[in-house]
């Protein structure tokens, strides 16, 4: 059983030296005393969250990696054998899994952190994304914590990522005006092209955020969809309007800083009486079934697309997932790991 293993807690930007290649052997086999499911990781997901889990935490949402063990993370399998009532051999799954070719996935809490997968005509590595964990991020974050209305004004940032892009063509399907920021030229043009945002700029290339918002925005931002933080977020204050709203999905500029840097314009919240909410997708997972009756029309028809960066090989996960914080991936980045 090949795994990928964090060798020791990391500071500063993650290297490929920091996660090794090994193997161990493992029994085929759910043990007789154990309500777990052993699987077969199909596809597995690369998460800026997991940079968190990289380092020592405490009192966190999430779990540190365990230096010497598999790296976890979502992943889409199929299950091999199961001692738990709600999953039987033959199944696909997506959920919490690790970073190996089988996992024995311990007691799954409940149904909601190990999802039974029942639409088999989409493409299965679409549960790591637009079908998956980030797929509730930008329905949950864009729907519920918005509060958004035809013909506002949106902007979205790290937008052509595996949120973004979604958060992006649910506010053009409801008729908002939609500007993203992106790293590279050619996110830039797929922000356009294929996404179908209004307008869409490369933030590396501005040397002044706060004027290239005002580019886009001569009347301000109704609702600022946060993803990056930092310079970024600064400059957005300066151009909400009134009533506005931020839903602080991530920071990804702050996750390989020692300290985080300093946000200086929050004090613009209180006269344009802002309303800025942080959000994790796990309180929103009973939206799941609403979410796929909605999306899984829209796929079908065309109405969303969704691009993946996908590299080949669990020998390539280390790489793929250092490459997030270098903006390396361009769409949502999978690692097919085996095929069914
Ligand atoms: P992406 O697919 O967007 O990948 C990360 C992207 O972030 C990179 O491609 C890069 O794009 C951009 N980026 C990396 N470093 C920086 C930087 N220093 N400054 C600006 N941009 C940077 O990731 P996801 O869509 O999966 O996640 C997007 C955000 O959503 C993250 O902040 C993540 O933590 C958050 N999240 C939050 C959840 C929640 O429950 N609240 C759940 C899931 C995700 P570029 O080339 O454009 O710079």
């Amino acid at each position: 059983n090949k795994q990928v293993i964090l060798n020791n807690y990391v500071s500063g930007f993650p290297k490929e030296s920091d996660m090794s290649l090994t193997s161990n052997t493992i029994e085929l086999k759910v043990p007789l005393d154990s309500n777990g499911v052993l699987v077969k990781n199909l596809y597995l997901s690369c998460d800026p969250y997991m940079r968190p889990r990289m380092k020592k935490l405490e009192g966190s949402y999430v779990e540190s990696f365990k230096p010497g063990s598999p790296i976890s993370g979502y992943g889409v399998a199929k299950v091999l054998d199961s001692g738990h009532p709600g999953f039987k051999k033959g199944d696909l799954v997506w959920g919490m899994t690790g970073w190996e070719e089988y996992t024995l996935i311990e007691t799954p809490q409940s149904l909601l952190s190990l999802f039974k997968i029942q639409h088999t005509d989409v493409p299965l590595s679409y549960y790591t994304g637009i079908l998956g964990m980030p797929g509730m991020t930008a329905y949950a974050g864009f729907y519920e914590v918005c509060s958004p209305k035809r013909g506002e004004y949106v902007f979205i940032s790290a937008a052509s990522g595996a949120v973004g892009q979604l958060v992006g063509q649910f506010a053009k399907l409801l008729g908002c005006y939609v500007v993203g920021s992106a790293g590279s030229k050619d996110k830039v043009d797929l922000l356009k092209n294929k996404f179908g945002f209004d307008e869409a700029f490369n933030y590396k290339e501005e040397e002044d955020l706060n004027a290239a918002l005002k580019r886009y925005f001569p009347e301000g931002i109704d609702i600022y969809f946060e993803n990056v933080g930092g310079k970024m977020l600064d400059a957005v204050l300066l151009n909400m309007r009134l009533r506005g709203r931020i839903a602080a999905c991530g920071m990804i500029s702050q996750y390989n800083l020692d300290e985080p840097e300093g946000v200086y314009n929050l004090m613009t919240l209180i006269p344009k009486r802002i309303r800025m909410d942080g959000f994790l997708v796990f309180d929103y997972y009973h939206l799941y079934p609403k979410y796929l009756e909605m999306i899984i029309p829209h796929i079908k028809e065309g109405k969303i697309v969704y691009v993946e960066d996908t590299t080949e090989g669990l020998e390539s996960a280390p790489s793929a997932l250092i490459g997030l914080f270098f903006g390396r991936n361009v769409g949502k980045q999978v690692v097919a790991v085996a095929r069914e």
